[in-house]
């Protein structure tokens, strides 16, 4: 029917995302190759479909929330994927973060259908997630958006028309790639200042009312014990893992490659996240480059 809600990938982001649709009042049809992730949306009232085919049939919305390019174009295009069923007229919308040139070309493929495909991933973490509180870079047909800000504003409160397909991912991976480069810039100097014998938490102070502020250095410092409430001071636990940090960085280089454009330090933040992707670091959240620095000093 018109109020059911499909959702596919219900992962760390997509678990909370779609317990936020049900708990809006939505029929939510739920898939996920993960049988935990299944049981999770069956606790929170949210049904569950076989395949992604068997979404499509159902439902005439669908929000897909999976790891990379390569993921989305399976359940889109892959056996029993979303095209073997899509109905004319259904508003897919895809959050995960992938290659922007993979958005359009799903857009393509959905259009072939009648349907129509926008790309909105998120900034915020599992906790916007769970608070309904993420931002949607959207982009797609700009008749299209006011549909889609219908279902996107009961996951999240910043909901932002960017331009044409692909351009959400524009801005998700431009952002990233500058939040990488903050925070292993972060971690370098607050590493430099307490080797030169300076206390973690004054020089924090003195650079967040500086010129050197910045979000790593004065929401989520990679020091522990500079913040109570962030990864660094729990074992960098939790947060927005090195592993996903790194493939954000390689879609950057990747447009910056097609796009001719010299990103110097996103390349070399990009490569000093693939080093650490080798060490234990890899499952932790991306601001322990402070501990991969110091792991490396003399
Ligand atoms: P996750 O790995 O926790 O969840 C992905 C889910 O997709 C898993 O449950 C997995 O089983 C499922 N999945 C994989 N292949 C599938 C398939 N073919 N069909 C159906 N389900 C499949 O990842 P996440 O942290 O939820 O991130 C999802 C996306 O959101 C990523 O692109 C990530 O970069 C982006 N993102 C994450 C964060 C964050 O803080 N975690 C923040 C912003 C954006």
């Amino acid at each position: 029917s018109q109020d059911k809600v499909g959702f596919i990938g219900l992962g760390n982001m997509g678990g909370p995302m779609a317990a936020n649709l049900v708990n809006s009042g939505h029929s939510v049809v739920g898939y996920d190759i993960n049988p935990e992730a299944i049981e999770r949306l069956r606790d929170v009232g949210g049904h569950v479909a076989p395949t992604p085919a068997d979404v499509a049939a159902e439902c005439s919305r669908i929000v897909t929330m999976l790891p990379n390019s390569q993921h989305v174009k399976n359940c889109y295009s892959g056996d029993h994927g979303i095209f073997e069923t899509v109905k004319p007229g259904t508003l897919l919308l895809d959050s995960s973060t992938i290659d922007p040139s993979v958005s359009k070309d799903v857009a393509v493929l959905a259009s072939k259908k009648g349907a129509t495909y926008m790309d909105s991933p998120v900034s915020g973490g599992v906790n916007a997630a769970k608070g309904g509180t993420l931002t949607f870079m959207v982009g797609g047909p700009e008749q299209e958006f006011e549909a889609a800000k219908t279902i996107l504003s009961l996951m999240g409160k910043n909901i932002v028309y960017c331009g044409g397909v692909g351009n959400g991912q524009s801005v998700k991976i431009c952002n990233n790639m500058l939040l990488a480069i903050t925070m292993i810039g972060t971690a370098e100097t607050m590493n430099l200042g307490m080797r030169l014998g300076l206390d973690p938490k004054l020089l924090a102070g003195i650079i967040n009312s500086s010129s050197g502020r910045c979000w790593a250095s004065d929401t989520y410092n990679p020091v522990p014990g500079v913040f109570d409430h962030v990864p660094s001071s729990n074992d960098y636990q939790g947060g927005f893992g090195t592993a996903l940090m790194t493939k954000d960085l390689g879609l950057a280089q990747d447009a910056a490659t097609k796009s001719l454009t010299p990103t110097p330090l996103g390349s070399l933040s990009h490569q000093i996240y693939r080093i650490m992707c080798a060490t234990e670091l890899s499952g932790k959240d991306f601001s322990s480059v402070f501990q991969f620095l110091k792991d490396n000093d003399k």
